[in-house]
């Protein structure tokens, strides 16, 4: 059983179909790339993937499940997480406290706990500040949690980024063009980072704009072009698709 199925996902925005008739089949595991040239729909298709916007017709499965039209809090809450193309971070807090505020750990333990600074509302500090720790070592940012986010490099950003998406404990993970603005070493670590997550048993889903990036990491490929699969299968059947090549060669639409 896929651990995530579209079927016929449709989004139209106007009189055009930023997403088309997708039909796209996660198995559990698997690093799938999600990729297609400027405007093809990517990030659309996240979009509706996770709830942040509603299908105009199809059905998205997860383990199993309709969950067309769910809530993005409540996807995640089934493990269903995704990061952004545009970074979301508090950029005067510092690193600690942007897991802390961008993720579930931020749960109030009870008020009156908090005055009475309880032995058990202690505990609870106490787990959630290692459960903070574990996740910045995770991602490689163990000696920058009293950063300030603004002082962290970009590779430093999308790393955090990745803490608080962990942070929900995700059994897949949608990941929004992760690697824009990296140099060379921050995306091969960044790529690494994503196969550590994979032999966890995260299944990732890779929208990536750099095909080598792409190609090196993934074990299949989706392929979009204005809104609509073009092409898919595994990185080699995918780079010597003259479908691909010729979208990515930019025809534009209606030329
Ligand atoms: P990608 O992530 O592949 O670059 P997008 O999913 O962002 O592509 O966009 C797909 C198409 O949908 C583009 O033509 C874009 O202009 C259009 N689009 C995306 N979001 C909206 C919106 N909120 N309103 C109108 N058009 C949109
Ligand atoms: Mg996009």
């Amino acid at each position: 059983m896929p651990i995530l199925e579209t079927s016929g996902l449709t989004r139209m925005f106007g009189g055009l179909s930023a997403v088309d008739e997708l039909d796209l089949s996660v198995e559990e595991g698997e690093i799938r790339g999600l990729i297609g040239p400027n405007g093809s729909g990517k990030t659309t298709a996240l979009n509706l993937i996770t709830g942040y916007i509603k299908p105009t017709r199809g059905v998205v499965r997860y383990q199993g499940s309709d969950v067309s039209g769910e809530q993005p809090h409540d996807l995640a809450r089934l493990g269903l997480v995704r990061t952004f193309q545009i970074t979301t971070l508090f950029e005067n807090l510092t690193v600690r406290d942007n897991v802390l505020h961008g993720s579930h750990l931020n749960n109030p333990t009870s008020l009156m706990g908090a005055l009475t600074r309880s032995r058990r509302y202690r505990r609870q500090s106490a787990e959630i500040e290692d459960r903070v720790r574990e996740l910045l070592a995770f991602v490689g940012l163990g000696e920058r949690i009293d950063a300030v986010a603004r002082d962290l490099s970009a590779g430093e950003h999308r790393y955090l980024e990745i803490a608080i998406a962990l942070a929900a404990e995700p059994k897949m993970l949608l990941l929004d063009e992760p690697a824009t603005g990296l140099n060379p070493e921050e995306a091969a670590y960044l790529m690494n980072l994503i196969r550590t997550l994979r032999r966890q048993g995260v299944t990732v889903l890779l929208v990536e704009h750099n095909m080598r990036l792409i190609t090196n990491i993934c074990t299949r490929i989706t392929v979009l072009n204005f809104g609509a699969k073009i092409a898919e299968g595994t990185p080699e059947e995918i780079v010597g698709n003259p479908d691909v090549i010729t979208a990515y060669l930019g025809k534009r639409r209606g030329a």
